[in-house]
């Protein structure tokens, strides 16, 4: 079955096709609208969307040179309401016209499962998932049984390290040019706080360090700081990962761990997971970021266990992992929020 799969969660417009040949295309068109802002304005998103989710689409099937796809797979939630709504306001209508199935997808499962798109992974793992919207630690006991054991308090990962580059003056999104920032810094030269919150995180107290870090020096000497504010930063952030995920390693038994989401890119972070002593799997980084091609595949997998969703399917701003059925037959009609 050839499943289009499309994502417009927040930013990023994804298209992709999946089928029984694995993944057949995956576009992805990053919005830079949101730059002039700081951050990502949710109206702009939606109105992005709209313009290139269509093109994008009609360029994957030219690309894998098909007519259309067997069924529609979408994200219904969570992510920006607007945002989600121009992608599944597409995906019914077009999924009704070609008398398809449509299969909403829970953004976060699709994450999950993003580690599969290159490798067989041999279920329970342990998933870390941690991008710009969300910071969980998941037990995958089984495909579509999950287990949250905990997640972030306040800040997302992500947006802890787009904050701090902005409060750095490092531009917006500025999380890759920390990163690079960081190489030349001393790592030891602050001592930002590490939370232990069981399997929760916090990011809003590392972040106010580091804004009073930066304001007790004064804003003239700080371009001399810049590299050890980076780097004793991030490896404040990325600890607090580590833990949180050695704490689930030693409390499941489960010594395989997918790091996904688009922090999962950072290859600080990268190299500090190889070290921890489990099996570590990371998704590249085109399938770290938002993208079509798990939503493809997650359509793909929940098509083939037989899940649908009506023509009643919704957009779920805060959907949870653990309520991902409830976009299905015969769990909640796909009309459940
Ligand atoms: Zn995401």
């Amino acid at each position: 079955m050839l499943v289009l799969g499309i994502e417009t969660s927040c930013d990023e417009t994804g298209v992709a096709l999946y089928s029984e040949r694995g993944l057949l295309v995956d576009l992805t068109r990053t919005q830079d609208v949101h730059r002039a802002f700081g951050g990502v304005v949710p109206e702009l998103a939606a109105r992005d969307h709209i313009k290139v989710l269509p093109r994008l689409v009609k360029a994957a099937l030219e690309e894998a040179g098909v007519e259309a796809p067997q069924a529609v797979a979408v994200t219904a939630g969570p992510g920006l309401a607007g945002a989600l709504a121009v992608g599944v306001s597409f995906a019914k209508t077009y999924a009704q016209a070609l008398g398809v199935p449509l299969v909403g997808v829970n953004h976060l499962e699709a994450h999950v499962l993003s580690v599969l798109l290159e490798k067989e992974i041999e279920f329970p793992f342990l998933a870390l998932l941690a991008s710009g919207g969300h910071t969980e630690i998941v037990l995958a006991e089984e495909l579509f049984s999950y287990k949250v054991l905990g997640r972030t308090l306040d800040d997302a990962a992500g947006e802890a390290f787009d904050k701090v580059a902005k409060i750095l003056g490092l531009g917006y999104p500025g999380a890759s040019r920390l990163e690079e920032v960081a190489r030349e810094g001393n790592e030891e030269a602050y001592d930002f706080p590490v939370p232990k919150l069981g399997f929760n995180f916090s990011y809003s107290g590392l972040k106010t360090a580091v804004y009073y870090a930066v304001k007790r020096g004064g804003e003239g000497a700080l371009a001399e700081r810049l590299a050890d504010l980076a780097a004793s930063f991030q490896r404040a952030a990325v600890q607090q990962l580590l833990d949180v995920v050695r704490g689930a390693v030693e409390e499941t038994g489960v010594r395989r761990v997918a790091v996904v989401g688009g922090v999962a890119r950072n290859s600080y972070l990268r190299e500090k997971f190889s070290k921890e002593g489990y099996e570590v799997i990371f998704p590249s980084p085109r399938f770290s970021s938002d993208n079509g091609a798990m939503v493809a595949l997650t359509g793909y997998l929940r098509l083939g266990d037989g899940f649908r969703s009506s023509l009643e399917l919704g957009v779920y701003p805060d959907l949870e992992l653990e309520s991902s059925d409830s976009l299905y037959f015969p769990f909640g009609n796909g009309s459940k929020g």
